[in-house]
């Protein structure tokens, strides 16, 4: 493929741009997905990989704010907000702030479940059909509580996510002991999510980037897009650091970098980066069976047969990439007060990645309003690889102008032009 003819050019090569690419290949588009680092280097490198419709309810939930002020006291806490002059961190915030309501909370609840349902059921389907070889495993997830008011606290998600069809099973401290081993005694109970499951990211990616390549995707790896070129019908083309490259349509899939390249372009995308963290060892010789989240320091345990994680923390810092030794500390803390075994023999990697956090919690899937050909696929926030495989599908059957599986109009990103309440 010369540089000038593919159907569709992706700018980002983390799971959102591959998953675009490979639903894109399989209705016969062409591809050219521009990286400017190695794909699925950044945020879809060290997460936890875990695949989980029980997280549909969105952050943004009534109480959240004094929730957050508490946190902002400590240094070790899951959330941190680094104090600056930052208008549009400012605005974001008080904006989130402003969907901490019943009425929001449920409106986003419903958006994410619906995409997290179907990527579930299509990530399954992808990694069997293609043979993917990442650790999936449909492995079920708990929320684990050490308080058994926070764990009765936590039920008032349930009737939403019943709504969207996802089970779940309480269990008290004595069902969770007989069911998980790895945890220490004393634990209240746990909200067991059955249909939730999990992959090594790092590795799904990977498999993603070799079917693209096999089924005629062009990747480029290390290309920064700096800018773009216009026609009378839209953009025309894209300037990288390569040279130009063209497509008949525009996809911007570049996760937390998306909003400044957006803004470029025109259009205010209300995407923040949030930081988290993990730490990555070999294997303990005790894990536990599935995913945990141990819900009190808000650590996300995976084990896999290569590896095991703790992740977490959110971070509003700007795009600093320091290491905060304090935050790595604090996942082993937190690991130890539940885990009889709560971190492996040999440390891999400390690492940290920034979440394209939307506003609304909800990702920007669709085209660019104002736009012809630009098209966008970013702000998933905490859950992009669990919503990496429906988000590939809606945006490949909105380009090719088919009605997706699911309605689309809550990820549109036209939502934000619109005054609030105003449909
Ligand atoms: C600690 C942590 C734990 C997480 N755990 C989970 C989990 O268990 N389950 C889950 O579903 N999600 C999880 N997430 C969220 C998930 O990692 C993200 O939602 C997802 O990786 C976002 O994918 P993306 O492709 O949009 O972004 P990215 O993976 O960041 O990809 C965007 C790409 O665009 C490229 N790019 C940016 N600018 C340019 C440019 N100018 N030119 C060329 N290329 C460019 C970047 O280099 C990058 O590779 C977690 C995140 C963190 C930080």
């Amino acid at each position: 493929m010369s540089h000038e003819d593919a159907d569709v050019l992706i700018l980002g090569g983390g799971v959102i741009g591959l998953a675009c690419a490979h639903y894109l290949l399989a209705e016969g588009r062409s591809v050219r997905v521009l990286e400017q680092g190695r794909v699925g280097g950044a945020a879809s490198h060290g997460n936890c990989g875990t695949l989980t419709p029980s997280h549909a309810p969105p952050l943004a939930a009534p109480g959240m704010i004094g929730q957050a002020l508490r946190w902002m006291l400590s240094p070790a806490a899951p959330l941190y907000i680094r104090p600056r002059w930052d208008p549009a961190l400012m605005r974001w915030l008080l904006q989130m702030a402003g969907r901490c309501n019943a009425r929001d909370w449920r409106a986003s609840g419903l958006a994410k479940g619906a995409l997290l349902n179907l990527s579930r059921a299509l990530t399954e389907d992808l990694v069997y059909g293609q043979g993917l070889d990442c650790g999936f495993e449909a492995s079920g997830f708990h929320y684990v509580f050490r308080s058994a008011r926070a764990l009765e606290k936590q039920q008032r998600d349930l009737p939403l996510l019943a709504e969207l069809g996802i089970v779940a099973q309480v269990l008290d401290g004595a069902a969770l002991a007989a069911d998980e081993p790895a945890l220490r005694p004393g634990m209240a109970g746990a909200l067991h999510f059955p249909g939730d499951a999990q992959l090594r990211p790092d590795r799904y990616t990977a498999e993603l980037a070799r079917i693209v390549r096999a089924a005629g995707g062009v990747i480029e790896e290390g290309v920064h897009v700096g800018g773009f070129e216009r026609g009378r019908h839209g953009i025309t083309a894209v300037q990288t650091s390569e040279g130009r490259r063209s497509g008949g349509k525009v996809l911007l899939a570049m996760g937390a970098w998306s909003a400044g390249f957006a803004r470029m372009l025109g259009l205010r995308i209300p995407v923040q980066p949030g930081k988290g963290y993990s730490i990555t060892y070999t294997r303990p010789a005790q894990v536990p069976r599935r995913p945990l989240v141990l819900k009190e320091r808000s650590v996300c345990v995976t084990a896999w047969d290569d590896g095991f994680r703790l992740g977490s923390t959110m971070e509003f810092s700007g795009y600093d990439d320091r290491l905060n030794a304090t935050r790595l500390a604090a996942l082993e803390s937190g690991a130890a007060e539940y885990l009889h075994v709560p971190v492996g023999p040999v440390k891999q990697e400390s690492w940290c990645g920034w979440r394209p956090m939307c506003v609304d919690d909800v990702p920007l899937l669709g085209r660019a309003p104002g736009h012809n050909n630009l098209w966008l696929a970013t702000g998933h926030g905490m859950m992009g690889m669990g919503m990496s495989a429906g988000s590939g599908r809606v945006v490949a059957d909105l380009m090719l102008g088919r009605a997706p599986l699911i309605d689309p109009a809550p990820y549109a990103p036209a939502r934000f032009d619109a005054p609030r309440g105003a449909g």
